[in-house]
């Protein structure tokens, strides 16, 4: 992804609309101003080429956190209910019952560690 500049002027409208530039272009042409390197999900000013703020990043980077934990959580619980959702996928009218079954299997032994 491109690195985003924006005009950090407050007076200037191009900032209120959060109008993105790119990495050449050097000043906003509305007033003139240096534009600088903006974050690409807040629109705050870096001091340094970023893609984004130090705040955006660590969001980021937590929900990236989250997701991994979340993985694993779900691939075990999928190991633990796999072999019960086949015995139940050639089982008609299926999706009538898959509901209290689903809470029936949690239940049965086996299903913990
Ligand atoms: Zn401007
Ligand atoms: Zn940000």
């Amino acid at each position: 992804m491109a690195l985003i500049k924006g005009c950090t002027n407050i007076q200037c409208g191009q900032k209120h609309k959060e109008v993105k530039f790119k990495e050449d272009d050097l000043f906003c042409p509305k007033c003139g101003k240096e534009l600088s390197y903006v974050c690409g999900k807040c629109f705050a000013p870096l001091e340094e080429a970023a893609k984004r703020c130090p705040k955006c990043q660590q969001k980021i980077d937590d929900r990236k956190e989250k997701v991994k934990s979340g993985a694993n959580k779900v691939v075990g619980a999928a190991k633990v209910a796999a072999p019960v959702a086949v015995a139940l996928a050639d089982f008609p009218g299926i999706s009538k019952v898959a509901k209290p079954l689903a809470a029936v299997t949690k239940k049965l032994p086996g299903g913990k560690k």
